[in-house]
């Protein structure tokens, strides 16, 4: 198995493969691995509480109510993940060898190249945007007999407004008029780059008088906000970090423990 990157939607049936008895190896970066691990244990969590709840309630048509997996199969999960570093070969036995180039997207994600029987297939994963403030921009694929691309906003053009503008235009316009500004975003990759943006603003003297709080049980491990370089801050606690934090290293190894998400949000 080939892990090109941790959001759930791409590690979170792992257990349920697990469960169902595959004991294979699970090759990933060192970074998504880490991030699997946090997201595959918060999943497990959620079903074993969702079952609980509902046989506790009743309004499950099974008896009882099982989770597609617990967290000892995730667990499980956790140990088959084998890590490994980006831009070199690793043997998959059988004669194929794959390489994973950088995607951007969320911290460790990977495009994957796999050379086997002469032949090549390149799996892109989920790609980042180019120039993005926290990921490093995708590798460029130098050649594939077959690529298999994924596309979730491949047929629209992202907004040329810069991030951080809009985001400011949207804050300062909401709050002159008494208002609060409500984000909903991903736990993983998207708290932390709103979390660089908001304080580059107020690094650069943007938003002097507005109050950031960020509420996730996730997303608040401090381990999470120093993965991305983003200000410290935690749930319900005023944000006070008025200095840019640096550009992150490229996700070359591996990192304390970033917030989990449930989807890919680009
Ligand atoms: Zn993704």
């Amino acid at each position: 198995m080939i892990l090109t990157h941790a959001h759930l939607d791409h590690c979170g049936y792992l257990p349920k493969l697990v469960r169902e008895g595959f004991r294979g190896d699970i090759f990933c970066s060192a970074a998504t691995a880490d991030l699997a691990e946090i997201i595959m244990m918060d999943s497990a969590k959620i079903q074993e509480n969702d079952a609980e709840f509902a046989n506790r309630h009743g309004f499950s048509k099974h008896t009882p109510a099982l989770p597609l997996y617990g967290r000892h199969d995730a667990e499980r999960a956790i140990g088959q993940l084998r890590p490994v570093g980006f831009g070199k070969p690793v043997d998959l036995g059988h004669g194929a060898a794959a390489t994973f180039r950088y995607a951007g997207h969320i911290l460790g994600a990977a495009t994957v190249e796999v050379r086997w029987g002469g032949k090549t297939v390149v799996f892109s994963g989920d790609l980042g945007r180019y120039d993005d403030p926290i990921t490093p921009d995708p590798e460029p694929i130098a050649n594939a007999d077959y690529l298999l691309l994924e596309s979730t906003y491949g047929d629209r053009h992202h907004d040329p407004v810069a991030p951080a503008e809009a985001l400011r235009s949207v804050i300062e316009r909401t709050t002159a008029r008494g208002g609060t500004v409500i984000i909903p975003a991903f736990a993983v990759g998207r708290a932390q780059e709103l979390l660089y943006l908001l304080s580059k603003l107020k690094g650069d003297g943007a938003l002097p008088l507005t109050l950031v709080y960020l509420d996730s049980p996730m997303a608040t491990d401090p381990r999470s906000c120093s993965v991305a370089t983003a200000p410290t801050t935690s749930c319900r606690r005023r944000f006070a970090a008025p200095r840019a934090p640096s550009r992150p290293t490229r996700a070359t190894s591996r990192s304390p423990r970033p917030s989990a998400t449930t989807a890919c949000p680009r």
